[in-house]
């Protein structure tokens, strides 16, 4: 009944589902007449009053009681268990199968064989305390998927993190890694930048290691004692090139369909081409230690009892991996729960499933959140509440080996997409601390809105509050007056990459942390016992996740105008350029200077003859660019998103018909589309984001206005001029979209036009 009325004729329902919840003096809802936010505040209540802490605990014990990573046949229970919970709650709940290329260790060997013979264990031992560490049999072994098979014997380099600026020290230090084996510590990017840069320096293979000063003793009391990585404890990850595009390998921009077209595995260049294996501080530790040659940098050494050393010399290793490369199945699950005014307006929720072998945290931490957040919209339509637009539960299977599950189903889906997109909502692990946000910032409003209306469970202050108070405590003096919390870019890591990156999706990731800390990552010991000890033991996050995700999916599923502002977006552009301007300067400084003292022969007079550096190569000063484009672009932009602004305001005590506010909402949904660039970011055009994605170089870490940033970075100047008028033009795209998006709703709500 009620949800009939509220599908027609929207503010007469205002008066008639009234429950008690809501304040007279409640601010204004953005996206909602002022009637309708009295409707959705009632609705909204009710919602975070369901989500149930114990029944999280009880899902997560359920989905990591086994080890469920790609392949597995609990990751097809988890998939089907899922299934059936979200059709209980009354979802048509479908389960979607791609098949994608997926590498199961067959063989791996390690051994140092000179100047002593030392054979890697390449095992996580079972604890006594942790119940489900002893599940060997089902277990995957410690490896990197989509390394390269190889046997190669080798001298043996340390190269630090073994990012870009690591290489060009090597080289000051007159070291090569050609033919060489390089052994790196984890952190400081994407776990594939590490290979794929050692391979573009000639490297024939790769380690990569955790170092217990960052993730070990280092950094805390180690696991059952406590939650940091235990000595023989091994981060498995995939080391696919991610950067240059994720999801299956062998079908870039089209899904892993049963009669999808399949490259050849040796034509898919985001598999590794040199063997590439992780191990623990343990095994890691007699190989570095053998290490002879100039002592690493300060900022080189990490927490190992040992003198760390570059090497090459007598250090000599063996490694010998082979791989089984045939394809596996994923299961997505997806559930619907049809719009009933905007069925073709899809708000689309995600978190995957898979895990590399139990994923407590990472994954399921975040999934049983959106569990509830389904179990809670089931009770709500009980009561007569249905969603104006289709929602879709998502549950992504393959994302721990490279986004594969929600990146092939956005290639499958991206015509649909592209029509009915309206916003995603990824969640990954989530533990206690304060409200993580990033994502399109057209949603920081958005965003920040919906912060101020989620209690944090410890303080009882707003979750928006707590993060406010941590900048400022943190020394973010800007978050004490700025009126929105800065919402963070997104890079990568999750399965938002293809929705925001690929398709133009509206996004946002969300999730609780900073609070515990651990080194249980993508190891046997990330399970129910060390969740249950070390992380959010109360579940009261996880419940505190589900209020704030499930409220902003109902906001925007319900929203008379979607949540979208433009002023953040604007400025934060602006920020951008800005930053793009001083990293030029700073560039032709840092050549300038180096210009200078290799013509005062200021390097070869500081040379310490017994331990020489190579001095650098002189370089081309560097042009001017013009970013004029980009500055004019920016100016409309700011002019078109304040009259937007204006017309938004008249909003809530208009009495605009949906009819009127459709063609509205048919162009703000766009609003990532248009920044996309048709022909992708240079050298990798699966990326088409004009404003986000993981650096080339970095894997993780986002690249803002990355065509520009990028090309500054590698001193391509002329590329840097040519991405500058393509970013421009995509602002330009923008401000269009949002000056018709103005006009329309000055009609829709009959707010004066500014002129
Ligand atoms: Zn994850």
């Amino acid at each position: 009944m009620i949800f009939r009325l509220r599908a027609f004729a929207l503010p007469v329902a205002l008066l008639l589902v009234v429950p008690a919840a809501t304040h007279q003096d409640d601010p204004p809802l953005r996206g909602f007449t002022t009637a309708n936010a009295k409707i959705q505040r009632e609705w909204e209540a009710k919602f975070r009053a369901i989500p149930d802490p114990a029944r999280m605990r009880e899902a997560m014990r359920r989905l990591s009681l086994r080890p469920h990573h790609v392949g597995s046949p609990y990751d097809k229970e988890n998939a089907e268990w899922l299934r059936a919970q979200f059709a209980s709650y009354g979802f048509d709940a479908t389960i979607e199968r791609f098949d994608v290329l997926f590498p199961t260790p067959l063989t791996r060997v390690l051994e140092l064989v000179a100047p002593t013979r030392f054979t890697a264990k390449l095992e996580e031992p079972a604890l006594r305390e942790d119940p489900t560490s002893d599940q060997k049999s089902e277990q995957l072994p410690t490896y990197n998927a989509y390394s390269a098979d190889g046997d190669v014997t080798a001298p043996l380099v340390y190269v630090n993190y073994g990012v870009p600026a690591d290489y060009e020290t090597l080289e000051r230090n007159g070291i090569s890694v050609k033919g060489a084996i390089v052994i790196a510590r984890y952190g400081g990017s994407w776990r594939g930048i590490k290979p794929k840069v050692a391979h573009e320096h000639g490297a024939v293979g790769a380690l990569i290691y955790s170092d217990p000063r960052d993730d070990g003793f280092g950094a805390g009391e180690t696991y059952p004692a406590g939650p940091f990585r235990p000595k023989d404890g091994v981060q498995r990850g995939s080391v696919m090139d991610m950067p240059t595009y994720p999801g299956d390998p062998l079908t870039p921009d089209v899904g892993a369909s049963a009669g999808a077209k399949r490259l050849e595995r040796a034509d898919a260049v985001t598999v590794m081409k040199i063997p590439v294996l992780p191990i623990s501080y343990a095994d890691a530790q007699p190989l570095l230690a053998a290490l002879s040659g100039p002592l690493a940098p300060a900022a080189w050494r990490g927490g190992l009892p040992i003198t760390y050393r570059l090497g090459p010399g007598a250090a000599r290793v063996h490694l010998k991996l082979a791989f089984d490369w045939s394809l596996k199945p994923l299961y997505n699950v997806i559930a619907k729960l049809p719009g009933s005014t905007n069925p073709d307006e899809w708000v689309i929720r995600g978190n995957h499933h898979d895990g590399w072998v139990n994923g407590a945290e990472d994954p399921v931490s975040g999934a049983i959140a959106q569990l509830e957040e389904a179990r809670a919209f089931g009770e709500l339509v009980k009561q007569g509440w249905r969603p104006k637009r289709t929602i879709i539960y998502a549950m992504w299977d393959g994302e721990e080996p490279g986004l594969l599950g929600s990146t092939e189903w956005v290639e499958q889906h991206q015509d649909e997409l592209r029509r009915k997109g309206v916003f995603y909502l990824n969640s990954d692990t989530n533990g206690r601390g304060t409200f993580g946000m990033e994502g399109s910032h057209a949603l920081e409003r958005f965003a920040n809105e919906v912060a101020r209306d989620i209690m944090d469970p410890e303080t009882n202050k707003s979750v928006g509050a707590r993060e406010r108070a941590s900048r400022v405590v943190g020394g973010n003096k800007e978050a004490r007056t700025r009126s929105d919390l800065r919402i963070g870019a997104l890079g990568s890591g999750s399965d938002f990459t293809p929705f925001l990156q690929h398709a133009g999706v509206p996004t946002l990731n969300v999730g609780f942390g900073g609070e515990d800390d651990g080194g249980i990552y993508h190891s046997i010991y990330d399970s129910y016992y060390w969740y249950t000890h070390f992380s959010d033991t109360s579940f009261v996050y996880g419940r505190a996740l589900a209020q704030a995700a499930g409220t902003m999916m109902m906001r925007v599923a319900d929203a008379d105008v979607l949540p979208e502002e433009f002023g953040n977006l604007s400025e934060t552009a602006r920020g951008y350029i800005g930053e793009l301007k001083s990293l030029r300067d700073n560039t032709a400084k840092e050549i300038e200077e180096l210009n200078l003292q290799l013509a005062e022969g200021a390097f070869a007079m500081v040379n310490d003859p017994r331990r020489p550096t190579v001095p650098p190569k002189p370089q081309p000063p560097a042009p001017v660019l013009n970013f004029a484009p980009l500055d004019n672009a920016s100016i409309a932009l700011d002019s078109a998103s304040s009259r937007f602004e204006k017309a938004y305001g008249a909003l809530p005590s208009a009495n605009a018909m949906a009819a009127s506010l459709a063609p509205v909402n048919a162009l703000i949904r766009q609003s990532d589309q248009v920044l996309l660039l048709p022909e992708g970011l240079p050298r990798r055009p699966w990326y088409r984001h004009s404003l986000y994605a993981p650096g080339y170089y970095t894997g993780y870490g986002v690249k803002t206005m990355p065509g520009v940033r990028e090309a500054i970075e590698q001193k391509d100047w002329k590329l840097a001029d040519a991405e500058i008028v393509r970013i421009a033009a995509a602002l330009t795209r923008e401000s269009d979209l949002i000056t018709r998006a103005a006009a329309l709703l000055e009609q829709a709500t009959g707010a004066k036009p500014v002129p």
